[in-house]
């Protein structure tokens, strides 16, 4: 299933804990939207007229955007795609950036999906986390949105905030689930190189909370899941009427998908291939002819690694026939004997292969023993 990804590399100003890419200035921005729409062009044959299912503008914030820079990367898509059976267009934003006007703005585009960094309902953690929007602001854009006709949202919050209690973090719970959507990505707040949130770690102005209340507040969302009927189909995902995001579920299934735009990635398979994560030299050499990627042709045990990440921590595990179909029996003899020695915290169902749900969180250290050099 083909999905198109699109990276905008623009934000407004910098969240204390993000280490995407993005620039917090819009210099050059028009250069970097040419650009993009060149690479498009440049990439029309990567699916060799396949029908694409998704298109995902994420970033950066690409509700930065206005509607003629959107509108002209969907109708360079249109010419350079088979566009003919799109299920799912989404475009994330951050709620200060949705005005009703906005909104109507993106309402006349391709767009049939907003994902909303909502992250906190409590004016402490949004300031600690250096984001751009107010507590009041998460409430009254979800509520605009939907009255603006946008069924589908998927709203992302963050727990395990160094200025919340697991209280704290269960009245957002009780204040998300309070209203009208079908999908949510929940992560654990996670302290990355370069960041200012890591800066203040080390220097001693900020602490991270202890992982027994990171766990804590986890099993507070598993909780509130059942109860609310949702469900749990992804370790960060839990949608509602079966409302999966089909964009990322088409990722962790190492589906095929292209990246436009600075530093993102394309996977077709066999190679990885990913932009130079640079606004300036990005445009510089898109515009001058010169290579602006890099690409890496993927072993057999990069993408049995890569198996392992993506799909061990979703509903449909992997099946025990893709396994046999795609790896050699050196792969599928180190991958038996090493689950055998890690029984308890896997099951097999429906002859696919996954891990206990109740361990998905701290799954990490069973991924790496299964992995080839451990
Ligand atoms: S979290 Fe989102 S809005 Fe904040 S800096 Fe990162 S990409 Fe930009």
């Amino acid at each position: 299933m083909a999905g198109i990804y699109i990276h905008i590399p623009f934000c407004k100003q910098a969240c204390s804990y993000c280490n995407f890419h993005f620039s917090t200035t819009a210099k050059h921005r028009e250069e970097i939207v040419a650009a993009m729409l060149k690479e498009i062009e440049h990439r029309a044959d990567f699916f060799n007229g396949e029908a694409i299912k998704s298109i995902y503008l994420g970033g950066g914030t690409p509700s930065i955007l206005n509607q003629a820079e959107l509108s002209s990367i969907f109708k360079q898509l249109e010419s350079h795609f088979n566009l003919n059976d799109l299920k799912e267009v989404t475009l994330e934003a951050n709620p200060d950036d949705l005005s009703k006007e906005k909104l109507r703005e993106l309402k006349e585009l391709p767009i049939n999906r907003l994902s909303i960094g909502i992250q906190s309902f409590h004016q402490k953690d949004l300031d600690f986390m250096n984001r751009a929007h107010s507590a009041e602001e998460g409430i009254a854009t979800v509520k605009r949105a939907l009255d603006m006709g946008f069924e589908k949202l998927s709203l992302d919050l963050i727990f395990g905030i160094p200025t919340s209690t697991t209280a704290d973090w269960e009245a957002n719970l009780r204040q998300i689930f309070s209203l009208d959507f079908d999908h949510l990505s929940a992560y654990a707040l996670t302290l990355e190189e370069g960041t200012l949130f890591h800066h203040q770690v080390k220097s001693g102005k900020a602490k991270e909370i202890e992982d027994r209340e990171v766990a804590e507040q986890y099993n507070l969302l598993q909780d509130y899941i059942k109860n609310e009927s949702w469900e749990q189909y992804e370790l960060s995902n839990y949608c509602r009427n079966e409302q999966y995001a089909i964009h990322n579920t088409a990722y962790w299934m190492n589906e095929k998908y292209l990246g436009i735009g600075p530093a993102a990635h394309s996977y077709d398979g066999a190679k990885r291939r990913w932009n130079l994560a640079n606004n300036h030299l990005y445009y510089k050499h898109i515009h001058e002819g010169k290579q602006y990627y890099e690409t890496e042709q993927l072993s057999e045990i990069d993408r049995y690694h890569e198996l392992l990440i993506s799909r061990l921590r979703t509903k449909w595990g992997i099946p025990k026939t893709f396994l046999e179909e795609t790896f050699s029996s050196n792969i599928l003899e180190h991958f038996t004997n090493k689950l055998s020695k890690l029984s308890e915290y896997f099951e097999e169902k429906d002859d696919r292969y996954q891990i206990k749900r109740a361990f998905w969180f701290t799954s990490d250290n069973l991924l790496e023993q299964l992995m080839v050099d451990s």
